[in-house]
């Protein structure tokens, strides 16, 4: 069933998601060739803590790091360990924050040192894909026509759209209702209400959409071993249309970025 919000609720959800946004634009400063991904880790774990937050991703499930990340041909849910960041390296970093009762769960990825071309168009098509669902986020349309958008965006410029892991309802608990599949079809699913809030997250590979499930229990892999993307923002629905809780304006500060990609999706409430 899914938990509509209220606005209260929303407000509290928005801190949640900023602390992540803001936990996201500490790290952009580190992550450079050189260094290791479970020094990420550590540091976002801290940064949490001082913020008053518990790291919403550690335990959950048993997974055992406060970040997921996953380099080059990892879709999601890798590990942090002792391997060094090398140039032309690219970074899903995900991170989830529980503050004040709420999840917030959002996701960027890094480009390390200078990459190469076609794997910075990966990047730039997958976020794309993130704005276009974002945009079907209006009362009385449907989450298929969320999916529908990124799928069709992606799948145009020949990359692969990862259906084994979905986008979710976001709230108290980090994976709520609706499921929210980066495929599908326009005007299928559950209806668009004023209060929903939900993650939508594309991960997108550079080849085939197929991927490996890794005996870890977690981390997934692309079964051709090409290169994957991975973006995910928290967004509500407020009058009718879609708002961002989370922002990437930490991250583009940090990496002297200039976009107005968010405007669009940006009110105070
Ligand atoms: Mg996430
Ligand atoms: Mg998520």
């Amino acid at each position: 069933m899914i938990q509509l919000k209220t606005i209260e609720e929303l407000r509290l959800m928005k801190q949640s998601a900023r602390l992540v946004s803001k936990t996201l634009g500490m790290l952009a400063k580190e992550i450079k060739p050189g260094i290791t991904t479970a020094y990420l880790d550590k540091l976002a774990y801290d940064f949490i803590k001082d913020h008053g937050a518990e790291p919403a991703f550690l335990g959950y499930g048993g997974f055992p790091y406060s970040l997921c990340i996953s380099p080059n041909e990892q879709v999601v849910h890798g590990f942090p360990n002792n391997d060094i960041l090398k140039e032309g390296d690219i970074l899903s970093v995900d991170c989830g924050v529980i503050l004040n009762g709420f999840v917030g769960d959002h996701a960027y990825t890094f480009e390390i040192g200078e990459v190469k071309p076609e794997t910075k168009k990966l990047l730039k098509v997958a976020k794309e894909s993130l704005y276009k669902g974002i945009e079907q986020c209006i009362r009385g349309k449907r989450i298929g026509d969320i999916s529908h958008a990124i799928q069709s965006y992606c799948e145009k410029e020949g990359y692969g759209v990862v259906r084994e892991l979905v986008g979710h309802g976001l709230g108290r608990q980090m994976h709520e209702d609706p499921q929210v599949p980066n495929y599908g079809r326009q005007g299928s699913g559950k209806v668009i209400k004023d209060g929903l809030a939900i993650a939508i997250e594309p991960m997108i590979n550079m080849g085939t959409e197929k991927v490996k499930f890794h005996n870890d229990g977690w981390t997934v892999t692309t079964l051709d071993n090409q290169p994957s993307a991975h973006f995910e923002h928290d967004v509500a629905v407020i009058n009718g249309k879609p708002v961002l809780l989370s922002t990437y304006q930490y991250i583009y500060e940090a990496l002297g970025i200039e976009s107005d990609e968010e405007k669009r999706f940006q009110m105070d409430f």
